[in-house]
């Protein structure tokens, strides 16, 4: 993994994705390296030769520019960390740049949403419950299994681990959501994910596969799950069917759910 430092010009973007009115991305580059992740064309504006998942820009002056960028800002209060990284990824622990930004939005009137596959977040548990209201936090969690889970995500964190978090998360009374995004047909176990995670949490996302990283899903689906090959050809051609039966799936389980559990399909 090549870890590299940089300064950044800007790090409040405007964001174009539903619900969200800018987005901030702590690191260039992810360790996670998920198989199916949608943001590997940020390789393009970085100098570096590594594949997408072996290499990291830290921008460690991001807690400095966000004071000047909150002065420039149009309008909206909605914060998502993150949108093209994962803010708790590994190397959080040692740079702690999502945790000095989160410190400068404390008392502020912006509402946060953090989006993560990274136990690294249980050491900020206390700053985030003194947001109070003003933060929910989400676990991304795809699979059941711990080996769908190390296939597809092999540097984030076990789903276990985040199930622990979730757990705390409620008892202090944080608002918290899983996002179930990819939706991997064949792979995901929607009820069973349901089961573990309804009572934990406010919220249950379900998000369409984006194919925008076609090739790295196809080379997953040979090597791992070579009875799926087929039936994955066919949806990277055309996932008109796909989607279909996933707004299906979708509707069967919010007729199933916790009435104190929402559900969200986001399909792009
Ligand atoms: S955690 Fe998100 S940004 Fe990081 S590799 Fe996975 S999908 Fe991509």
């Amino acid at each position: 993994m090549k870890v590299t430092q940089k300064k950044c010009k800007s790090i409040l973007s405007s964001s174009g994705i539903y619900g969200v009115d800018y987005s901030i991305n702590p690191y260039t580059g992810c360790q996670h390296n998920c198989k199916y992740c949608y943001a590997t064309y940020m390789k393009k504006f970085t100098d570096h030769t590594e594949p997408w998942g072996e290499f990291v820009e830290v921008k460690q002056n991001a807690p400095q520019r966000l004071q000047k960028d909150l002065h420039k800002k149009k309008s909206g209060n909605k914060i998502l960390f993150s949108s093209v990284t994962d803010p708790y990824q590994p190397l959080e622990e040692e740079y702690e740049i999502t945790k000095r930004l989160l410190e400068k939005l404390e008392n502020t009137f912006f509402e946060i949403n953090i989006l993560t596959k990274g136990d690294v977040i249980e050491r900020d548990l206390s700053l985030l419950e003194e947001f109070e209201d003003g933060i929910s936090v989400g676990f991304t969690i795809n699979f059941s299994s711990e080996r769908d889970r190390k296939i597809w995500e092999p540097n984030a964190s076990q789903i276990e681990d985040r199930i622990r978090i979730l757990k705390e998360l409620n008892k202090r009374d944080i608002n918290s959501y899983i996002h179930i995004g990819p939706y991997l047909e064949g792979i995901t176990d929607l009820d069973k994910i349901k089961q573990r995670t309804e009572h934990l949490v406010d919220e249950i996302q379900i998000e369409n596969l984006n194919l925008r990283n076609q090739e790295k899903i196809l080379d997953t689906i040979k090597k791992h799950y070579p009875d799926l090959e087929e039936k994955y050809r066919d949806i990277l051609e055309d996932d008109g069917r796909y989607r279909h039966k996933l707004k299906t799936k979708t509707k069967k389980l919010a007729s199933q759910i916790d009435e104190d559990t929402q559900i969200s399909l986001f399909l792009d």
